[in-house]
Formats: C-alpha cells, structure tokens, sequence
C-alpha cells in the first residue's frame, strides 16, 4: 500500500498534476467573512431584498426607470503585486483580459455560438462596458495600472493583498472604480470576489496572475478570461448556477436547477437528479466551473439580477454618474490637483467657456444652440462625478457655479462624436 501511495505521488508530482478543476474561492470567502463580523448578515440581506424588489416581475417599470437599458460604464483599477517577473503582468496581458469582459458583458462573445440551442433564447446581454481608469481619486491622469514590488510569496483570501502594510495595495474608491489585484494566490485558487455590502476598502476582485486575460504565462485550461467575468459576476451579486447545495437555488428564476458543480467540459445534455427538463445542467454559464474555453452564457435573469445593483440608492449606483471612462481624458492634459493653477479656458469655435478660474458665474457660449436646437452641457468634478447638467437653448448662457467647491472640474457639451470638452477652475 505504501509503494502504490509513493508511486502516486512520484507518477502526480514528476510527470504531471491531476486535471486542475476550477477553484473559486468566493463562497468560503464569503462564509469566512459571516463568522468574523455577523452583522454583516443583515447588510446582505438588505442587499438581496433590494435586488429582489427591483428584479420582481411586477416591477419592471422600476427596473426601467432607474437603470434603464443604458450601458454601464465601469472604470477598473488594476493593481499588480509581484516578486519576480513572471507575476508582472504586460500592459497587454491586462488590455486582453479587458477585450474579453467588453465582450462577454456585451453578448459578443463569438463562443456564444457554442451555447446549445434550447439555452441561446435566454442568453442575456449586460449592456456594461470595463475601462482602464483615466483619472484616479485625486483628480490625476492615470494609466489605471497600479504595479508594486511585494516581498510576499504568495496571498491567500485572507485579503492581505488589499492592505499596504501585509504587503499589498489600498483600494481606490469603490464606489467609483473596480478594483482587481492581481498576484499569486496559495494553493490553485483561481480568484475570489467581495461579495456586494462587504467593507469597501476590501471591495473588488482578486485574480491569479496567471490566470488574468488570454496573453501571457497563463494556466492552459484557464487562459482565456473567464475567472475575471465569473469573479465580477460574484461582484455583481451573482452566486454559483447550483446555488452552492445539492440542487439549490441560484435566485435566478431562468437558470436551471443543478446538483452540483460541472467541470472540464461537458456534454449536452448534463442531466442530473434536479433538472428540470431533458436539458439538464447550464454548465456553460459563467457561474458553473467549467473550463474557459467551455463557458460562454449570462442568463436574462442573471443579467437583471447584476443591474439592480446600479439602480437608484442601491449599492453600485454611483457607477452611472461616472465618466472616467470617457475619452476626453486621453487627450487631456494630466490634470493638477489644486484651483490655484490660472490657465486660460480652451476656445474652439463655435464654442467658448469663460471665465477660467471662475468664483461666480460663467458663461458658455455656443453658437449652434438655439432653442429648436439645443445642446446638453455636463459638469464633471475631478473624478469624474456629474455634478450638474444644464440645456443650452441660446447662443450665450450664464452659469450660477458659486456653490460649487473649489477644484477642477470638466465641462462636456453636444452629444455623441460632437462633444466639446473642456476645463474650468474653480476658486
Ligand atoms: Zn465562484
């Protein structure tokens, strides 16, 4: 018995491991979290009420008016830990994770062509677009990448990774950016996610390195994005297809009911003790745990339940007002963080905003605006928050800013590819 136990271990350790399943280490994460601050319950359940209520069949005018079918746009701060090489991911490893979340929340996807046909009626698209951040919370251009040296040699979800002093790095602002660290994770822990109403400066995703995007040193049955979109589903307020238990509840009323986890890839139909129909298991869902190349599907109704976190007074509702995604800030100059800088306001015909530093009133003039005509006018504040919109309906409007405080602000005016984009100090 002991000669067959070391064979074991010598056939496993030399020539190769076991086929990796997926580990997600988001429900454990989740349980550890209970057990230390039980009144956390209660916040989550708060939470899960409030999706409930805007998710309600009978409320779909609710859904509508607060989130409406708009794309949510998502500013993201990814901060890298490494201690050597390998685990300091390229620019581009990055940006490839990026292209694949713009796809699967967007239903382009191309494997969604893989989804079998009785599941592809319900594939649901989240209409929610991931940026690099271009402004930081302190007003600053930024490239939304984070990189720092770590003497750790490795992080476990114990959120280690997330504080300066166990050798990680500080969440921005989570109200306004998606945070993802990526480093090495112990055992073959693929990734874990805060689920919505933990602390915030936890709040965000932490993935393995090599397991982030599809370029770069990446684990071959992991390596093509989807620990990230299944880790931000988490964040997102999803939980696992099979609901965690032996046929358990999901909350998702079009998703089938599952025994279990699949892995790999399986074979339609998966049929287990609880499925519904001759269909069997959705085990292409980005909530299962198969494979990367395997998964390829969000539900309606997991796409519904993602967006009520961003209706009115829900939690991630701040995430509509923000335009750090916005290109205006790519060409902008790196913004200074002080009012104190006197620096005239850009004229571009036909428009003109002036004066800059203002302390009262501006005016915006706008040639093309009359009242048959008119133009919107946004005001950022540095981090990229609206703060006011007004409609131009003259050639010449005066602007009351003297309740503002003082700093930069940006002035976005037209829509769609007509915007107008400037700045104007506030003292
Ligand atoms: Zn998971």
């Amino acid at each position: 018995m002991k000669s067959l136990f070391t064979f074991a271990c010598l056939f496993f350790g030399v020539i190769g491991t076991v086929p990796a399943q997926r580990i997600c280490g988001t429900t454990d994460y989740k349980q550890a979290l209970l057990r230390s601050n039980p009144s956390l319950n209660s916040i989550f359940q708060n939470i899960e009420k409030q999706i409930e209520a805007i998710t309600h069949p009978a409320n779909t005018r609710a859904m509508r008016d607060t989130t409406s079918n708009e794309i949510i746009h998502i500013p993201v701060v990814i901060h890298v830990l490494y201690k050597n090489d390998v685990e300091n991911i390229s620019d581009a490893q990055i940006q490839s994770q990026l292209d694949i979340l713009n796809n699967d929340y967007n239903l382009l996807n191309a494997d969604r062509a893989n989804t079998p046909q009785p599941f592809k009626s319900i594939a649901g698209n989240a209409r929610i677009q991931f940026c690099l951040a271009r402004v930081d919370p302190r007003g600053r251009k930024t490239s939304g990448i984070e990189r720092k040296y770590t003497s750790e040699n490795y992080f476990t979800t114990d959120d280690g990774m997330k504080m300066v002093a166990t050798g990680g790095t500080a969440a921005w602002d989570s109200k306004h950016y998606l945070n993802i660290w990526i480093c090495k994770l112990s055992s073959r822990t693929l990734g874990y996610a805060t689920p919505p109403g933990a602390a915030a400066d936890m709040d965000g995703v932490v993935i393995a390195y090599d397991a982030f995007g599809t370029a770069g040193n990446l684990r071959p049955l992991f390596n093509k994005g989807r620990t990230a979109t299944h880790e931000i589903g988490h964040w997102l307020g999803l939980i696992h297809v099979w609901g965690d238990n032996d046929c358990g509840d999901d909350l998702v009323n079009d998703t089938p009911t599952q025994s279990a986890y699949n892995f790999g890839c399986s074979t339609f139909p998966k049929l287990s003790k609880c499925s519904p129909n001759s269909n069997g298991d959705m085990f292409m869902n980005f909530m299962d745990f198969s494979d990367d190349a395997c998964m390829n599907i969000f539900t309606i109704g997991q796409v519904r339940r993602m967006r009520a976190l961003f209706a009115q007074n829900n939690l991630r509702n701040a995430f509509l007002a923000s335009f750090a995604c916005d290109s205006i800030l790519a060409t902008a100059d790196p913004l200074t963080l002080t009012g104190a800088v006197s620096r005239p306001a850009i004229s571009v015909d036909p428009i003109r905003v002036y004066p800059s530093p203002v302390q009262y009133s501006a005016t915006i003039e706008c040639k093309t605006a009359t009242a048959l005509t008119p133009k919107t006018m946004d005001l950022f504040n540095s981090v990229g928050m609206k703060v006011f919109t007004q409609k131009l309906l003259q050639e010449k409007t005066v602007l009351n800013l003297s309740v503002l405080v003082t700093g930069i602000y940006i002035v976005r005016i037209g829509e769609g590819g007509e915007k107008f984009t400037t700045r104007i100090i506030k003292q």
